[in-house]
């Protein structure tokens, strides 16, 4: 499921190629009308054919195209969704949904096997993403913030992490990874992360995803950049998809447990289990 490295490598990949292309054409598959939520195929080509790609951003797992009208298409790949820059006579993706031309010859084209992924059109004054948590590479997300964000709360630290209201981006492989470089336990309760876990903490979780974005992304399963090319994160991680294995650290094998209905994977020398955690 691409998080916020794998996002950030497609707007990079992006960036450079849409920003100051006109929209041509816009096809939509009829039977993926889920896609586009709340407008038909006919309203969205409408809507979307003739504008300028002024901005290619992210926020979170968002992909934001800002449009010459001052409207943004929101685009959130879920699931499985991938999109690959063509040139426009290319033949047809495996699942493709969807296809936007822009002038120049090439286009976007929409694949998705399990169709969760969404379109959506934030007009200029609208709120493009739902409430989100800091972007953890920015400035904003230090120690003293997300100290404030942990106090009180009973959640397992996993489950926080995972909570976009309140850090946009991290999902279950750089949350596994980013605990383990922190040498904290996954069920450590969230509000009894100690002062230096905090530090250490938001530290790692910088630094796993950063390392993210420079391996292009991790490729466990469906995801691809923009040009249809895996990222290497999974020759690269210390813990995510590595149960029974040795640690790299300690040669400990790698436990699985499941927290909040997610797959959890930590070194139980390396993040000792929280004094009364009973573990699950
Ligand atoms: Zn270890």
């Amino acid at each position: 499921v691409p998080e916020l490295p794998e996002v950030e490598t497609i707007r990079r990949d992006l960036c450079p190629l849409l920003t100051g292309r006109t929209i041509a054409a816009v096809a939509v598959d009829p039977a993926t009308a889920p896609l586009l939520l709340d407008r038909s195929p006919d309203a969205f080509q409408a809507r979307l054919c003739g504008r300028t790609v002024r901005s290619v951003g992210r926020r979170g797992k968002y992909l934001l195209f800002g449009l010459d009208d001052g409207a943004t298409w929101v685009v959130h790949l879920r699931m499985t969704g991938r999109l690959l820059w063509r040139q426009r006579d290319a033949p047809e993706e495996p699942y493709q949904r969807a296809a936007v031309a822009f002038d120049g010859g090439h286009g976007l084209r929409w694949s998705d096997v399990r169709k969760f992924g969404t379109w959506r059109i934030a007009e200029r004054l609208d709120d493009p993403t739902p409430a989100l948590g800091p972007e953890p590479l920015d400035e904003e997300f230090t120690a003293g913030w997300l100290a404030g964000q942990l106090q009180g709360r009973t959640a397992p630290l996993k489950s926080f992490l995972l909570d976009q209201r309140r850090i946009a981006g991290l999902g279950n492989i750089y949350a596994d990874e980013a605990l383990f470089a922190a040498g904290i336990h996954p069920l450590l309760e969230a509000g009894a992360v100690g002062a230096d876990q905090v530090t250490r903490l938001r530290d790692a979780c910088a630094t796993v995803l950063r390392e993210g974005i420079e391996h292009r992304g991790a490729s466990f399963r469906d995801y691809v950049d923009a040009s249809g090319n895996a990222g290497s994160v999974q020759g690269h991680v210390r813990v995510f998809r590595r149960t029974g294995r040795p640690c790299y650290t300690c040669g400990i094998a790698i436990e699985r447990i499941v927290v909040g209905g997610r797959a959890t994977h930590f070194c139980p020398v390396c993040q000792p289990r929280p004094p009364g955690g009973e573990g699950r």
